[in-house]
Formats: C-alpha cells, sequence, structure tokens
C-alpha cells in the first residue's frame, strides 16, 4: 500500500537520485565479508536505499552531512543562502516521508549519517548485522529502528 499518490510519488522517486559512493562501496563490503547478501542499486524501493535487504526487510540509507543538514557537521555557504536554507530544509523534509513509508510498510530503516561510516565503517556494518538478526530471530521488539551513531537514537516500538 502506497501513501502517496502516483504523481507524488514518482516526484519523490525521481528527486532522489540513485548514487553509489565511495561510503556505501565501505559499508557493502563489510557486510559481503560477513556473508550478507543483498541487492544494490535497488531502483524499485521507494526512495532509493542506499542499500536494501529485501528479505528481512532492512533499508539502509547514507546519510551526507551536507545535502542532509547534519547538525555537527553541516556548513551553510556564504551566497545564494535563501537557495541552500530552502534545499536542505526540502531533503530533510524528504527523508522524513522516505522514513515514514518504510515504518507504515513493516521494514527497519537505518540511517547513518556520513560521518559516522567514515569514522567506522565496520561498527555500521555490525549494527546493521544486528538488526538483521533480531528481525531474523523474530523476537526483535522494534519494528524500526533509526539510529545514529551520534548519539541521537529514536525507536519506534510498533
Ligand atoms: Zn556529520
Amino acid at each position: 500500500m502506497d501513501v502517496f499518490t502516483k504523481e507524488q510519488r514518482s516526484k519523490i522517486m525521481s528527486s532522489i537520485r540513485s548514487k553509489e559512493t565511495k561510503l556505501e562501496k565501505m559499508i557493502r563490503k563489510e557486510l559481503w565479508s560477513r556473508g550478507i547478501r543483498y541487492r544494490k542499486n535497488v531502483t524499485g524501493l521507494f526512495g532509493s536505499p542506499d542499500i536494501a535487504i529485501k528479505k528481512y526487510k532492512v533499508a539502509i540509507f547514507i546519510d551526507s552531512c551536507f545535502w542532509h543538514g547534519c547538525p555537527i557537521h553541516y556548513r551553510r555557504p556564504c551566497s545564494n543562502t535563501d537557495f541552500w536554507d530552502k534545499k536542505i530544509r526540502k531533503n530533510i523534509l524528504r527523508d522524513n516521508i522516505v522514513t515514514d513509508y518504510y515504518i507504515q510498510n513493516g521494514w527497519i530503516i537505518l540511517r547513518f549519517w556520513e560521518h559516522d561510516v567514515k569514522k567506522n565503517s565496520s561498527r555500521i556494518a555490525d549494527e546493521i548485522i544486528k538488526m538483521i538478526r533480531k528481525r531474523h530471530s523474530r523476537k526483535q521488539r522494534y519494528n524500526i529502528w533509526i539510529k545514529r551513531l551520534d548519539g541521537n537514537e529514536d525507536n519506534f516500538v510498533h
């Protein structure tokens, strides 16, 4: 069940470019080395998660400190401030829409900041695997877990 109209959905989808960054590669390598198999660049999924493990309904997003307005590292460019304010606000709003979509559809959604991935990609992979195990054992209390390693952590109990 889609919470958006067809027009809204395609607009959101097209505004989120699929990307293949160094950071995603780092995480993928870690997951792969731990035996986690997944599809990369899953185009059919809403918001184009950076990594998606369909089997366990786990969607992973790596949020760029600049484009997603990291509270620690985002620095507003000196010129065109109005443009940038609007742009970043729109991105954050879109992140929330995407997050809501996965929550409503029973997925585990994990969002990590770029700076956390850079700092310790193997710890991020550990977190992802922990969630997959919880899902797998059916013991998980949390349907959704949005985790920021900077201490900003939100759990949604369903
Ligand atoms: Zn950051």
